[in-house]
């Protein structure tokens, strides 16, 4: 299979347009299901009732695929933050191995960055938990009331 994927590039064109077609119908399962209806679980919630980073990505994602940039925000403000570069991220690498088979993507960017992603993302998981201001509008939807009397 890898020996396929290294010779042929129709194969490669393939599996992208499959994972291009796999993300949008999760994005329309999402458009049409309001995570507030129909709750994505979390496992750390669940099991510590704790926020972790990703608490009200569902939820605002929901809200970013109806343009509800705000309502977004206020679910989760660093995943709104990363989602453009994730996404770019994840298309130049896509395309990148579709056409070259390769990864000339990965070596461009900074692993002193990366690391500092993480720690942001880890320190955002921790202070969003505290149940004081400023911290707790990290909170998914701890922004709300804010957001829409904007
Ligand atoms: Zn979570």
């Amino acid at each position: 299979m890898r020996e396929l994927f290294k010779k042929s590039r129709a194969a490669r064109v393939a599996v992208l347009l499959g994972a291009g077609l796999l993300a949008g119908g999760g994005a329309a399962y999402l458009y049409f299901h309001d995570p507030v209806v129909y709750p994505i679980p979390c496992a750390i919630h669940l099991l510590t009732g704790l926020y972790c980073p990703g608490c009200g990505a569902g939820r605002a994602c929901f809200a970013l695929l109806h343009g509800e940039f705000r309502e977004a925000f206020s679910y989760n403000p660093l995943m709104v933050i990363l989602i453009p570069f994730i996404c770019l991220y994840v298309a130049a690498r896509g395309l990148d191995w579709a056409v070259t088979g390769g990864n000339h993507v990965d070596g461009k960017i900074s692993v002193k960055l990366l690391v500092a992603i993480l720690i942001l993302i880890l320190i955002y998981g921790i202070v969003r938990n505290i149940p004081a201001l400023p911290f707790s509008l990290l909170a998914p939807g701890g922004m709300r009331e804010i957001v829409k009397g904007a």
